[in-house]
């Protein structure tokens, strides 16, 4: 489980500095056609990284502080499915966008009665000429209201298997017949939408892959993963950790309490478990093995912990901790200075907590979030049981029906 980084006169070290040095504040354009935000993939959009030259790469934009292009959804789902499976005018009109984060794109898939059981989804798509026609809603669609494409996913079959009859498509998001309505969260952020589709037309060549093969892209990954180190961060390895709250503490005088202590020292505990499962997936990569159940375990306690630790911050402020704005007073580290809810962040604006940084409120009211997004607790744990733990499956009341018959439609 143990490795050493490779010393400060590495090549791929040098590399990246003298191009950092040379292209002083890049543009995410320029980070993109250098390959240096997707180093995993292979030429011409990344550099065919290995495992370390990747964490290298990563090390060193961090220690110059050069920010990446992001574009989340756009990179870790609709690229790797595009490239594998999109045709070559697909890959060609979308990918570089992609990741110099020209275009951003949203995911199309939660729809209000289909969100665990993803599959059993209802938004019709229907080949007409050259168009599919869709209709039907998507919710939960993080970012819609900002983007150019969706990645969407609907039903062109529904006379077989729910599984079966689903298929893949790129969304324009201005698409005539799309209507977005803001879904405004508990944080009180706008990041949610819910996206109705009334008879939208699109091209057929929208398609990605075989139409009915929806499911199989949508769970589709690049088969060269990229290799992370996260800062475990609370919110889904964003904003502070554990030991930016123990800093805080100890700053405040309050390790002495008893309860604040206890608290901290199992949160601590877990991180450092956390931190070495991480380790060991890490170095299973490096030595190119594919990681083992440890990756399915570190989603289950990597949520639970976020929650945690920013339950604790607000009860550490104790009444003052109902208040918008409350959290432990004192700096942080500027790269863990934000969470998923930046985007609500008051910044500049009059507070009545002056010192405190805002993400510990934000983080806490978006933190029942962590255990819901990207497949719930309780789906998490179904999958260690069935696929880790070798328990035998949920019974599948649905077995042989079709879509339309376990929906009873006719
Ligand atoms: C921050 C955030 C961002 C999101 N962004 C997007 C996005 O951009 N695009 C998108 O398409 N979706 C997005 N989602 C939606 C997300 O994928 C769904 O919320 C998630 O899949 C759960 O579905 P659901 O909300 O319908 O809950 P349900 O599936 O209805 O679950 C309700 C409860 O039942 C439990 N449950 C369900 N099935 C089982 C089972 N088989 N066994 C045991 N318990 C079960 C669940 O654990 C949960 O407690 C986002 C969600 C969050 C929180």
């Amino acid at each position: 489980m143990n490795f050493d980084m490779p010393p400060d006169d590495d090549p791929r070290r040098v590399a990246v500095r003298e191009w950092i040095t040379s292209n002083p504040n890049p543009t995410k354009k320029q980070v993109a056609e250098a390959g240096w935000n997707v180093p995993h993939w292979p030429e011409p959009y990344g550099l065919n990284a290995d495992p370390m030259h990747q964490l290298i790469i990563a090390e060193e934009f961090a220690a110059a502080d050069v920010g990446m292009p992001l574009n989340l959804i756009g990179i870790g789902w609709a690229a790797p499915v595009i490239y594998m499976y999109g045709s070559d005018e697909q890959r060609e009109k979308y990918l570089a966008r992609i990741f110099s984060e020209e275009d951003h794109w949203c995911q199309l898939f939660s729809e209000p009665d289909s969100g665990s059981d993803l599959a059993s989804l209802s938004t019709r798509a229907v080949r007409d000429g050259d168009e599919y026609v869709i209709t039907g809603s998507k919710i939960w669609s993080s970012g819609a209201h900002d983007s150019a494409y969706g990645i969407l996913l609907a039903r062109t079959d529904p006379d077989v298997p729910k599984h079966r009859g689903i298929s893949y498509f790129i969304y324009p998001m201005d698409t005539p017949g799309t209507t977005l309505t803001p879904v405004v969260d508990m944080t009180t952020a706008h990041s949610f939408n819910q996206v109705f589709f009334d008879e939208a037309r699109i091209p057929a060549s929208m398609l990605v892959g075989e139409e009915g093969d929806g499911w199989r892209l949508a769970k589709a990954t690049l088969a060269n993963e990229r290799v992370g180190l996260s800062s475990g961060g609370a919110i889904w390895g964003q904003g502070p950790t554990t030991g930016d709250l123990l800093d805080l503490i100890r700053a405040g005088g309050r390790v002495n309490d008893p309860i604040a202590r206890d608290r901290i020292a199992q949160l601590h505990v877990k991180s450092e478990v956390l931190r070495l499962n991480q380790l060991r997936t890490l170095s299973a990569q490096l030595a190119g093995k594919t990681p083992g159940p440890e990756a399915s375990i570190q989603k289950i306690m990597a949520d639970e912990l976020g929650e945690e630790i920013m339950t604790l911050a607000k009860d550490l402020q104790g009444a003052a901790g109902m208040l918008e704005g409350s959290g432990p007073a004192g700096p942080l580290p500027r790269t863990r200075q934000h969470g998923a809810t930046e985007i609500n962040f008051a910044r500049g604006e009059e507070s009545q907590f002056p010192d405190v940084d805002p993400v510990w409120h934000y983080g806490f009211v978006f933190s029942p979030a962590l255990t819901i997004g990207g497949g719930t607790f309780a789906i998490q744990r179904n999958i260690v049981a069935e696929h880790v733990l070798g328990l035998p499956r949920e019974p599948n009341v649905e077995k042989g029906l079709t879509w339309s018959e376990t929906r009873g439609v006719s």
